[in-house]
């Protein structure tokens, strides 16, 4: 999609306008009307959060997936919907602000109709990272991170070839129990998993940041996205969250992206990338009140979930498919009260055991890698 300032404004889609990032996807949008326009939302529950949003909005398609309003109401879609959105003639820009692999076809479908993909939804590139970045070269849409961390190495990148990257490096807040002992990290709570030292975001994508296992999808969502082998991406715990990440050329010249901890940041320039527009809805970073900036290696035998994560993401084949759905299980059972924090990640390192094969990546087999993987899971909880 070109940003050719004639045709503004463009028409977003947000899928899953309701959550932390739909909220601040509008947020921003808020503050651009002159070139964006919200046209379509979607949402899976919280019909009176939709409402709202639709009486500011008055986007041309609704959508809620999950059934609760009366049979025949107009935004009664299910499952479909997501797609209905994404696929629409008077929609330019897919803000996919989803959680979980549910998001997989939305993108697909955006992607084969030659529009843009603002992505947050790292879970569907996790799954499916080849063939989402290979329907959007032969359709010629548009994929574009809304990963602050992947923002950042976009911004770093600014257009330089694979060739002249030696090295990506994200950084990690390193979560809530960045500091905690072994022995308190296997007692932990599900309130102590989400207290995020600084970022507010939705619950999944909060207990992945306390296991680590966000940044392990992240790995995954940053090879596909620039190409860049595993042996070439590293991570670094920095707890302030002001540096998004590194790249480091093969000159060694390092660039870094900085800015204070808001969605709306990197939300903005996926909207208009690779323009920048004025823009004054965050406050301004200030290196003398910032004082520091500090680094640490990860403790990666305390946080398994980052290790099993880039494992799966180097064998390849469906194996990234079923870390990320025995992932999304393990984490609505430990939200549910039904296993402990540290049980996730040998559970899912099981999963992997018994489903996660090299054998290929059409889109069949990743889902018929993901259903076996949450039947796996949701049968090990049972037990
Ligand atoms: P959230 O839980 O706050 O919101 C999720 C949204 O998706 C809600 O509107 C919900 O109704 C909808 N949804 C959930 N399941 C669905 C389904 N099965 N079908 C259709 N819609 C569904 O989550 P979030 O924190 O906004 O995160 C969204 C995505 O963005 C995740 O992939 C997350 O990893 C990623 N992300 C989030 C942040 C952040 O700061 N919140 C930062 C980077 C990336
Ligand atoms: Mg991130």
């Amino acid at each position: 999609m070109s940003t050719d300032s004639k045709r503004h404004p463009y028409g977003v889609a947000i899928l899953g306008a309701t959550g932390s990032i739909g909220a601040s996807a509008l947020n921003v949008i808020r503050r651009h009307q002159d070139r964006f326009r919200v046209v379509a939302v979607t949402a899976n529950e919280n019909a009176a959060a939709l409402r709202e949003i639709v009486d500011e909005w008055k986007p041309s398609y609704t959508g809620l997936v999950d059934g609760t309003l009366a049979a025949g109401h107009p935004w009664n879609c299910g499952v479909g919907c997501l797609v209905e959105a994404a696929s629409r003639d008077d929609v330019d820009i897919v803000v996919n602000a989803v959680v979980g692999s549910a998001g997989l076809s939305a993108t697909l479908a955006a992607l084969e109709r030659g529009k843009r993909v603002a992505i947050a939804n790292k879970e569907t590139l996790v799954m499916a990272g080849s063939l989402v970045l290979a329907t959007a070269r032969r359709h010629g849409g548009t994929i574009v991170p809304v990963d602050s961390e992947h923002s950042a190495i976009l911004q770093c990148l600014a257009g330089r070839p694979v060739k002249e990257v030696g090295r990506l490096v994200l950084t990690a807040s390193g979560g809530p129990f960045r500091t905690w002992s072994t022995e308190q990290i296997a007692s932990a709570t599900i309130a102590d998993a989400l207290q995020h030292p600084t970022w507010s975001m939705g619950s999944k994508v909060t207990v992945d940041s306390a296991s680590l296992a966000n940044k392990a999808l992240e790995v995954i969502e940053a090879h596909h996205l620039f190409g860049i082998p595993y042996d070439r991406i590293d991570v670094v715990v920095h707890p302030q969250s002001i540096v998004h990440s590194f790249v480091e050329f093969i000159d060694g010249s390092v660039m870094a992206q900085l800015g204070i901890p808001s969605m709306e940041l990197p939300l903005l320039y996926a909207l208009t990338w690779p323009e920048r527009v004025p823009d004054t809805g965050v406050p301004s970073f200030d290196p003398i009140s910032q004082r520091e900036l500090t680094f640490e290696a990860v403790r990666r035998a305390d946080f398994p979930m980052l290790d099993l994560g880039i494992g799966a993401g180097r064998r390849g084949g469906t194996a990234p498919a079923v870390y990320n759905a025995a992932n999304e299980i393990a984490v609505a059972l430990f939200l549910d009260g039904r296993i402990r924090f540290h049980e996730i990640a040998p559970i899912v390192q099981s999963a992997l055991e018994e489903h996660g094969r090299d054998d290929g990546e059409s889109l069949d087999l990743l889902l018929a890698a993901d259903i076996a993987a949450r039947r796996f899971v949701n049968a090990k909880a049972i037990r």
